[in-house]
């Protein structure tokens, strides 16, 4: 039902700024709409932003055919709904895609490579390659690579790649009339009726970013366009379309447990602390009848959904933030990159032992190479993968010691290390940034011990006797040069010299991998299967896909764009 009154309105209206936001808003005003972007952040860009800028695009992008790669629509489409094709611990990589949204994706993908490049964004000139592919489809390379050689970092939070994807389209968008209402959460989506008629609009809440020990919020890098506001909340009509590019679920451990259980609270999202995929865009969608769909798709069998990082000591430890983000007051640490994992074992919750600290997990995905030879759909692929279990990630989820009720949870994992490790790393402790509460040190290993429950994910205490049995065993191994309870190649430093540490080492959180159901035109639908009218949605918040990333985000956004631009006036 409408609120009683509209603070704003455009033709159409587009929830998130990143990957899908940005490319739905500019092609819809390319086809005559007024937008307004609704952006809960204090900035643009979402995971985009701070994403690495490599941009998987295929079905023949110029930048394909310059190279010579074969590719097409149909050749995509094939590989993104070839059952045959498994990854080394068995998991089917493209079985569960929706064969119409990836039909959809196939025919849109070379489009949207050159939309990118009409907008300014910039490719290194070299042929595309499989760098940073997951889930991209075996037949040909599709990955395109972001150029990254402009001082571009002072323009992003993380200083990564992604700023370069994303600046110049936020600049097009800029230059183009969009307009964004930054800092504003979309809370609600109004329908006609609560299950029934079109959308009409959504309301949001302001939500500044202000980092600790200032008054002031965060501004965004660039303004023009920028809506002023700051009621407590703002209604804003959509006359023709809403747009949800929300980023999927990954950051709300409620909503992402019920595609895999096993994702209890001690696992932090990748970048989180920019911007929270919090499944806002499918909460919202849902309590107008939306339905979720795909669910097969998101689980931590998937290679990419969880990922083990080298940089200890911090909660934010997917990126190593740097001191002159914008953001680092409210990141709070840099943490401590680990080069080598012979300086470090990795303990559970009870101070044991589970894994080979040296394996990270198995080549992520599959992609042109990882399977030789490849016959398209032919049953035989699956037999030819060499069938490997061998996932750190498993054995961290497997982990029931020390759980407790009521969710049994794995909880967190420790990197324990001693003061030769800290010389060999060439850590200078004094300046090293790590977070109180996820960073330990003591003199004895039974001090250490009893320090961790400090660390609000830590449940239970660590019994001082299991880490100093631990420690004592690999100690033993180190001598004889064998690992022999986990096969650590040549275990070769003792964890000896004090002080000793503790340092948060979990797993983090990465892509959504299921949400909202749409069909071919990115339209959302219900549980009857009908199209929401006025309801589009991409990205980590759309289901369908296994595709990891900017490329489906952005070909969707452009799809969304583009149709919700011609939506009938309401
Ligand atoms: C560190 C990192 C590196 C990565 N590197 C790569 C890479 O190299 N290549 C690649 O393909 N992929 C990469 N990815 C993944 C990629 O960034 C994401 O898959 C992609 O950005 C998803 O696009 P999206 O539009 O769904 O979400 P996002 O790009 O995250 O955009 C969602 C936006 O919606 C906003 N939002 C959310 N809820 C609301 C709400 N209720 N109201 C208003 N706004 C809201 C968010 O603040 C955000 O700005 C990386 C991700 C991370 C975290």
């Amino acid at each position: 039902m409408a609120p009683e009154r509209w603070d704003l309105e455009a033709d159409v209206i587009v929830i998130g700024s990143g990957a899908t936001g940005l490319p739905a808003a500019i092609r819809a005003r390319d086809m005559g709409a007024s937008v307004i972007v609704v952006e809960a952040n204090y900035d643009v860009g979402g995971h985009a932003l701070v994403c690495g800028g490599n941009v998987a695009l295929g079905g023949g992008t110029s930048q394909q055919k310059k190279y010579g790669i074969d590719d097409s629509p149909d050749i995509l489409f094939r590989d993104l709904t070839d059952w045959s094709v498994v990854e080394i611990n068995g998991m089917p990589e493209y079985r569960y895609n929706d064969r119409g949204v990836q039909r959809a994706l196939a025919d849109n993908e070379a489009r949207a490579f050159e939309f990118l490049l009409e907008n300014g964004v910039e490719f290194v000139d070299k042929s595309p390659d499989n760098f940073g592919a997951h889930g991209i489809g075996i037949s040909a390379k599709r990955e395109h690579h972001c150029v990254w050689d402009k001082g571009q970092s002072l323009e992003s939070p993380a200083g990564s790649g992604g700023t370069t994807l994303m600046r110049p389209l936020e600049a097009s968008a800029r230059s183009k009339g969009i307009r964004f209402l930054l800092n504003y959460h979309m809370d609600v989506i109004f329908r006609e009726q609560p299950n029934k008629g079109r959308v009409l609009g959504i309301e949001a809440s302001f939500t500044p970013t202000i980092l600790p020990g200032t008054t002031t919020p965060l501004k965004s890098f660039h303004s023009g366009g920028n809506i002023d506001m700051s009621a407590k909340t703002v209604t804003v009509k959509a006359r023709r379309a809403v747009i949800i590019g929300t980023g999927g679920s990954t950051g709300n451990v409620n909503f992402r447990r019920i595609f895999d259980v096993r994702l209890t609270e001690e696992y932090p999202l990748a970048a989180g602390e920019f911007s929270p995929q919090d499944a806002s865009g499918e909460i919202a969608a849902m309590a107008i009848g939306a339905s979720l769909w795909g669910t097969a798709n998101q689980t931590f069998d998937r290679n990419g959904t969880l990922r083990k990082r080298p940089i200890i000591g911090t909660p934010t430890n997917y990126i190593e933030w740097k001191k002159e983000s914008p953001i680092f007051p409210k990141v709070g640490a840099t943490g401590l990159a680990l080069r080598n994992w012979q300086n470090a074992i990795i303990v559970n919750q009870m101070g044991r032992r589970f894994y080979n600290e040296m394996h990270d997990g198995y080549p992520a995905g599959t992609f042109q190479g990882s399977l030789d030879p490849y016959v398209p759909a032919d049953w035989r692929n699956a037999s030819r993968i060499k069938y490997t279990p061998t996932n750190y990630i498993d054995a961290a989820l497997a982990i029931n010691e020390g759980s407790t009720a009521p969710d049994y949870a794995a909880g967190p994992q420790w990197a324990i290390f001693d003061a030769g490790a800290v010389e060999r790393e060439k850590w200078n402790m004094n300046q090293a940034s790590v977070r109180p509460e996820y960073f330990f040190t003591a003199g004895t290993l039974e001090e250490l011990a009893s320090m961790l429950t400090r660390c609000p994910h830590q449940k239970v205490a660590m019994p001082a006797a299991n880490l100093e049995a631990t420690v004592e065993r690999y100690n033993r191994m180190v001598e004889f040069g064998v690992d022999e309870d986990f096969g650590k190649p040549t275990p070769m430093h003792k964890i000896a010299t004090p002080p000793f540490y503790a340092a948060w080492a979990t797993l983090t959180v990465h892509d959504t991998y299921a949400g909202l159901r749409i069909n071919m035109d990115c339209r959302v639908m219900d549980m009857k299967g009908e199209v929401i009218p006025g309801l589009y949605c991409g990205g980590e918040s759309a289901a369908g896909c296994s595709q990891h990333g900017v490329g489906r985000a952005i070909t969707q956004g452009y799809i969304a764009g583009m149709l919700a631009a011609v939506e009938p006036l309401g």
